[in-house]
């Protein structure tokens, strides 16, 4: 017997999805924080491991408590929001139950490769409309989906890896006009400052994604959430595994949430170091850098921007080349590290 005439026929070829390989130096790849637990968390940990740890005991499966808090920060209800190891799971289980054999979920060209990684492994198909910001923007998604009869639309807002998010009218004509479940995913809404999450008392086939792993500095810890109605969340629940969420994961999730004031504002003032990286570097003649709402710079050149990072010691998401360009993606890091980007780019190509 081979365990290869054992596999799924669709799935002998397909590769493992690697997020990222850095190159080492520092690591400005996967949109991390560069910042690490504030004290008054870690504290609450090292009191929890002394004084109360009890991992011999599985974990509460419904994660009572860290809905309670999500549910009280977004003023929605418990039943409104569930919780998942990072968003990846939720992405999983969301195709997991809509997804038949060959529906088509839609997303936008260029974003986030779990969504259509999730459909494929789920047995579905993704399928795309031009990655813009705008209601026409918009009109092409809801057009694809109708022609595709898609299960399920991804909307990742704003979108990695260009940055910018659809605008509130894109993502209300979706909403008004799809006849598809509406995912739209806010991993790095903190950044934008905006969100959809009011709309979903008025959309009952819309699911809003936020994570704890960028703003709020856990990617460690894997944590995601999604808000929906609550027929809706019961939906996704079907397919979530038991205790997926770990005890510690559970309360730094929590403890992050309490404190998410300190969390909102490390935010903004990455936003603001955002910012000034683009004006440096939209002032260079040799590449295009595009506005952006995350805590990432989309960079597209005739040269190759990755391996100048990479050179000087600064690991980068590298999408390679398409045509007579090159993309890359940056994140945001610490000011220092931020300057070493700008240092790189900046001494480059000298007129
Ligand atoms: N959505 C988007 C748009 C992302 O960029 C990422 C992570 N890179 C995720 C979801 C997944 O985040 P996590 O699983 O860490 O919550």
């Amino acid at each position: 017997m081979e365990v290869n005439d054992l596999i799924r026929r669709d799935l002998m070829d397909s590769p493992a999805y690697h997020p990222s390989q850095p190159c080492g130096g520092v690591k400005l790849d996967t949109n991390e924080s560069p910042w690490g637990l504030p004290d008054k968390i870690r504290q609450k940990l090292i009191h929890w491991l002394e004084d109360e740890e009890n991992l011999n005991r599985y974990p509460d499966s419904d994660n009572t408590a860290l809905k309670g808090a999500i549910a009280k920060f977004w003023d929605v209800r418990p039943e409104n929001v569930t919780c998942g190891v990072g968003s990846d799971q939720l992405i999983d289980v969301i195709c997991k139950m809509f997804i038949e054999p060959g529906d088509a979920v839609v997303t936008q060209k260029p974003t986030f490769g779990m969504y259509a990684v999730s459909a494929v492994l789920n047995r579905g198909r993704a399928a795309t409309a031009p990655v813009g910001y705008d209601v026409s923007a918009a009109e092409a998604i809801v057009n694809a989906a109708a022609l595709e009869k898609a299960k399920i639309i991804f909307l990742c807002v704003p979108n990695n890896p260009t940055g910018r998010g659809m605008s509130e009218e894109g993502v209300r004509f979706v909403l008004e006009n799809a006849r598809s479940v509406v995912v739209i995913d806010e991993a790095y809404g903190e950044f934008s400052g905006r969100s959809s999450v009011s709309l979903i008392k008025k959309y009952p086939n819309m699911i809003v994604l936020r994570t704890f792993s960028k703003a709020f500095g856990l990617a460690g810890a894997r944590v995601g959430y999604a808000l929906a109605d609550g027929a809706l969340v019961k939906i996704i629940d079907t397919a979530k595994p038991p205790f997926n969420l770990p005890v510690i994961s559970q309360l730094l999730a929590l403890w992050a949430m309490e404190n998410a004031g300190e969390f909102t504002a490390r935010a903004k003032q990455m936003a603001g170091a955002r910012d000034r990286l683009y004006e440096t570097l939209h002032k260079l003649d040799w590449l295009d850098v595009e506005l952006s709402e995350s805590n990432f710079l989309y960079i597209r050149s005739e040269r190759d921007v990755a391996a100048v990072l990479e050179r000087g010691g600064v690991s980068a998401r590298n999408f390679g080349k398409s045509g007579n360009e090159y993309r890359v993606r940056v994140s945001i890091g610490s000011d220092e590290e931020n300057k070493k980007v700008s240092d790189l780019l900046c001494g480059a190509y000298p007129k």
